[in-house]
């Protein structure tokens, strides 16, 4: 604390990240990210946009991301002008907060979701309102039948990778044309609908996208919105307030040949929901409880031991999931999706643990 701090600063609860150990070869369960590399094509890219001597970053890249956009829109069958691009998805998000949420009326998101929203709601000073998920952690649309300034949630939701059909979005949007619907599609390809295909006729839906999970570039910041011209019009007027240029060109570059690789990209999403399907039943069969998911996660809780405290065994041991110690959910692990073989060290080292324990 100091006496130089800005009133909002002191009121602030910043997000926390998983952690990213400094160590040779932990395995990480814990951020959600692809257990494989890239497509080569992105490799090329960047050598491509570096040339021998890395002339071209003298200048600055391109503001508005055309190539990347046009690449991205033509992908999805839609416009370039139903495109936004950003520096992660996380900033997409938070450009939407100051550009489309922050209403008279409180934006409603759900009790258990990701928890980057109710920091930023924080940040931005919108009023929000957290709608409780059933028992099973599902979304029930009509639970969100109250006055509002707009509803934000991810699909599959975080951190429990549960999906909600496509139907049942649409529904929603359907039902509330006074304000905007902003679908975080994070995981979406891991098994899940995209609402991507509604915005043509929905000018209140907004999709936020990412290359971070599904095409393996967490490490490069590139994100995306999908909506109606007015939309994307609102975010851009809001990026171009704040920074010109939030995506430099290697990143651009990448993203771009991210896209024009789709085989690589269904082979990697078809290896993690392989993965992911052979780990439900593992967990499974040692006794854990697991969330039907339809992202490269799983939400699971053990019948008998503490989460905190496997999670914390876990790490001893190198290996790394992700546990959030609050209401509701502190007796669940989200554990990444990794390879077949990093699912095996993890699903060894809780045998071990639970052959050892004497309670
Ligand atoms: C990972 C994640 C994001 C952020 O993705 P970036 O593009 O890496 O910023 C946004 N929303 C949800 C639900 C996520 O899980």
């Amino acid at each position: 604390m100091s006496r130089y701090w800005s009133d909002i600063v002191h009121r602030l609860t910043p997000y926390v990240p998983g952690e990213q150990p400094a160590l040779a070869h932990p395995v990480k369960l814990n951020t959600n990210e692809n257990p494989y590399p890239p497509s080569p094509r992105v490799l090329d890219a960047i050598r491509r946009e570096l040339g021998d001597t890395a002339d071209a970053l003298r200048r600055y890249p391109d503001p508005s991301a055309r190539k990347l956009r046009e690449t991205v829109a033509a992908y999805h069958g839609i416009r370039a002008d139903q495109v936004f691009a950003g520096n992660g998805s996380d900033e997409v998000l938070a450009l939407t907060f100051q550009a489309l949420l922050k209403h008279d009326k409180p934006l409603l998101f759900p009790d258990i979701t990701y928890s980057f929203y109710p920091t930023y709601a924080k940040l931005f000073e919108v009023d929000y309102r957290t709608v409780p998920l059933d028992d099973r952690f599902a979304i029930n649309v009509d639970d969100y039948a109250v006055p509002n300034g707009g509803i934000l949630f991810p699909n599959p939701n975080a951190p429990t990778g549960r999906p909600l059909p496509l139907a049942e979005i649409e529904r929603l949007v359907a039902s509330h044309p006074d304000a905007v619907t902003v679908i975080d599609e994070a995981y979406v390809d891991f098994g899940a609908e995209s609402a991507i295909g509604l915005i043509d006729r929905y000018p209140n839906l907004l999709v936020v996208q990412t290359v971070s999970k599904s095409r393996s570039l967490a490490g490069m910041r590139v994100g995306f919105a999908f909506g109606d011209a007015a939309l994307i019009d609102a975010l851009n007027r809001v990026k171009n307030s704040f920074n010109s240029y939030p995506l430099d060109r290697l990143a651009q570059a990448a993203a771009t040949a991210a896209y024009e690789d789709d085989a690589w990209f269904r082979e990697c999403c078809a290896k993690v929901i392989a993965s992911r399907e052979r780990l439900a039943a593992e967990l499974t069969a040692l006794g854990f409880e697991v969330v039907p998911s339809a992202a490269n996660l799983l939400f699971a809780r053990h019948e008998r031991y503490d989460a905190a405290t496997l999670a914390s065994q876990l790490r001893e041991k190198e290996i790394f999931v992700r546990h959030f110690n609050a209401p509701r959910i502190d007796q669940y692990l989200r554990i990444s999706v990794g390879t077949d073989a990093e699912c095996d060290v993890l699903l060894d080292a809780l045998r071990g643990i639970f052959s050892t324990y004497v309670g």
